[in-house]
This record gives C-alpha cells, structure tokens and sequence, in this order.
C-alpha cells in the first residue's frame, strides 16, 4: 500500500526491486507502479516479452528481470511516468528516468536528484537525454548517481548544489 502522502513505503519498493546480484549485472527496468489501474503500455511496448501481456487490464505489471535487457522502451512508453531503469554496473551508477518538462536538461549539465518524496538527494550529471518515440514524446534522461542513491533518485531538478 502507498502512504497517505502517496510515496511508496518500503515493502512496496521490496516488491518490485531486483535481487542485487540482477541489479550488479547490468541495466534492469524497476515498475513503480502500485495501483491498480486500467492501463498496460508497458506490456504492449516490451518487446522482449519482459513485462507478460496482462490477464486483467487492472492488473500491476510484473517484470521478467531475466528476460529484461534494460533498454528503456518501456520508461517513455508509461503514461504514468512509473517505469525507470537502474544500471549499478557501471561506476558512477547510472538512472534513467521519464521526463516531461521543457525545456529539458543538456548533457553534461549537473542538476539536483530528487528522490520519490520530493526531496534533495545530492547532485549529479546528465549523461544523455533520449528521445521518446512514444507517449507524445516522453524524454528519457539518464542521470549519472551514486550508487548508494541509485535505488532512490527518481526525478531531477535544474541547477546543482543538492538544495
Ligand atoms: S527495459 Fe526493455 S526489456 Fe526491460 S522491461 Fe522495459 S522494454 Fe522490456
Ligand atoms: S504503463 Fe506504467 S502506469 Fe500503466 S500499468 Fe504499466 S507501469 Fe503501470
């Protein structure tokens, strides 16, 4: 269950994490998607057959974290902005995230990490910003982080300094 401010408590997140050996591996999609909701784009735009075709539109997506390559279709293809993709194998951790703002960060800028309550994090650095070709276009940013906040940076703010 979500917390009466709507963040996701620390089970629901348990639920929907990958073991860390899948997380060390490489890139793996993480569905922050705890509501019951008549949606599934993401199951439609997974062309891996990582996130099965739901029996019930109301049904939560469950990803195959084995079969997931971490390519980060899904992240623009969720109306709900709830899809991201983790990859700890690489040093500085690396995040990407669903972003719908304009204008939209430059690569290589340092911005403000955000985490899921709305709070400052610390900083980090816009790797590259990835055109959506779905879902009117959601950009998909990939935000170098420290691996310690790997699991907890979900949004961005302009601008450094972690404030
Ligand atoms: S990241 Fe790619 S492979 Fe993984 S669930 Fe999303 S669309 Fe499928
Ligand atoms: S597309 Fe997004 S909001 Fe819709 S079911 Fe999938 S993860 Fe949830």
């Amino acid at each position: 269950m979500l917390s009466s401010n709507a963040v996701a408590e620390p089970a629901d997140l348990a639920a929907v994490t990958p073991s860390p050996e899948r997380l060390a591996r490489g890139p793996v999609a993480i569905a922050e998607c705890f509501q019951q909701i008549p949606c599934d784009p993401c199951s439609w735009a997974c062309r891996r057959g990582a996130i099965p075709p739901f029996v019930d539109l109301n049904q939560r997506p469950e990803i195959d974290w084995e079969l997931c390559n971490g390519c980060g279709v899904c992240v623009s293809a969720c109306p709900g902005l709830a899809i991201f993709v983790v990859d700890l194998s690489r040093d500085p951790a690396v995040v990407r995230l669903p972003y719908e703002f304009l204008p939209r960060p430059e690569a290589g800028a340092t911005v403000t990490l955000v985490g899921r309550d709305g709070c400052a994090l610390g900083e980090g650095r816009v790797q590259r910003i990835q055109d959506g070709r779905v879902q009117d276009r959601t950009a998909v940013v990939w935000v170098e982080v420290p691996a310690d906040l790997a699991m907890a940076v979900r949004h961005i703010r302009f601008g450094g300094n972690g404030q």
